[in-house]
């Protein structure tokens, strides 16, 4: 018989099977309360739990596991690269990095990526599958249990920008958040989690209706469709002026202000016509642009742009909201855009 595993399961999910099999309501709650506030993940070890729901339990479930096999940490002990690797031999990468607020972690989606963006390593192997509820817990658990050993702080914020499009894992993306904002699963405010996507329009309306308070970033990178075409395929199926008009849609359902991602590339998207472009799309959005510098990944031409700064001052003389992203981990290729999978298949 195939057996549940537990972390898949959001709280209500685990609740309605714990029923079906004449378990009481309440060892839903202490379950919970073990494995993602306890961290204890032997069945024999949750003590309040009477032997025979133990039992009943452990025929019918079980707790997925995940190994790392290879950590790399800057000089500085501020970034840490996680190989993990799952029971069917594929393997992501996760990275935790330390900022002034506490440490954050950069989660992965998918096994390889479909999107095909030119700029980033992860899409140089296509997919090879989803990553599982289970898989992106276990990205969390895993860190934060490294993190606490070696530093005795807890991870306060998750990014999910890892490898992967998350909205092309979108099913499996909701029932991971309920999972960590869940009281009795890991309890984290939403406004601590945010997820990068690369613009599926449908998908940034449904995730302002599932889960509102979860923070968004959308990979703009281009201020019109033929930079932005040439540099996301994406953009073929979702333009410029959908993607603007739906982050639009998604601000007044949600309340929140959304985050542009823009990468600047030398002599790609990095003039003074390219931010007055920016600016004059993105009027009336409510949104902060997060300037990225771009990291150097194996087998591209792109050369990172030296006029950043200039790029920052126009946008803000323009009232434009706007940050120039905190570089990190480039020493250990844990940076954005250059993770990938290494191992496994
Ligand atoms: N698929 C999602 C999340 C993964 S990429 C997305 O597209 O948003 C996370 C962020 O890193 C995105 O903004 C992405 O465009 C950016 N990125 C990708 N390659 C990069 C590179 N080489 N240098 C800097 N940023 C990069």
């Amino acid at each position: 018989m195939k057996k549940y595993s537990l972390l898949d399961l959001p709280f209500s999910e685990c609740k309605k099977i714990f029923e079906q099999l004449q378990l009481k309501k309440f060892v839903a709650k202490q379950i919970f309360h073990w494995i993602y506030q306890k961290n204890i993940y032997d069945f024999d070890k949750m003590s309040n739990i009477s032997l025979n729901s133990r039992k009943i339990i452990k025929q019918n479930f079980m707790i997925s596991d995940a190994k790392i096999i290879k950590i790399s940490s800057d000089e500085k002990k501020e970034t840490f690269k996680f190989l993990l690797q799952f029971p069917d031999k594929n393997s992501i990468e996760m990275v935790a990095m330390h900022f002034k607020y506490g440490w954050s972690i950069c989660l992965s989606s998918q096994v390889g990526c479909n999107m095909k963006c030119k700029f980033c390593a992860s899409g140089n192997k296509t997919k090879v599958r989803n990553l599982k509820p289970s898989e992106f817990i276990l990205q969390y658990i895993l860190a934060k249990k490294y993190i606490s050993n070696l530093f005795h702080k807890n991870i306060t914020n998750i990014v999910i920008m890892g490898i992967g499009e998350p909205f092309d894992n979108f099913d499996n993306l909701i029932t991971t958040l309920k999972i960590f904002t869940n009281p009795f699963g890991l309890a984290i405010g939403p406004k601590h989690i945010t997820i990068s996507t690369c613009g599926i329009c449908p998908k940034i309306l449904e995730l302002a209706k599932l889960m509102p308070k979860i923070n968004l970033a959308v990979s703009f990178h281009g201020p019109n469709d033929k930079i932005r075409s040439e540099l996301m395929p994406i953009n073929n199926v979702y333009n410029c002026d959908l993607l603007i008009k739906t982050c639009k849609k998604y601000c007044s359902l949600t309340k929140n202000r959304i985050t542009l991602e823009y990468l600047l590339l030398d002599n790609v998207n990095d003039h003074e016509k390219h931010a007055l472009e920016l600016i004059k799309r993105i009027k009336g959005l409510n949104c902060y642009v997060n300037l990225i510098p771009y990291n150097q990944i194996q087998k591209s031409n792109f050369i990172r742009s030296a006029k950043i700064e200039k790029f920052f001052d126009i946008l803000k003389r323009n009232q434009i909201l706007v940050k120039i992203r905190q570089e990190r981990g480039n020493a250990i290729e844990a940076a954005c855009g250059q993770l990938r999978i290494l191992h496994g298949q």
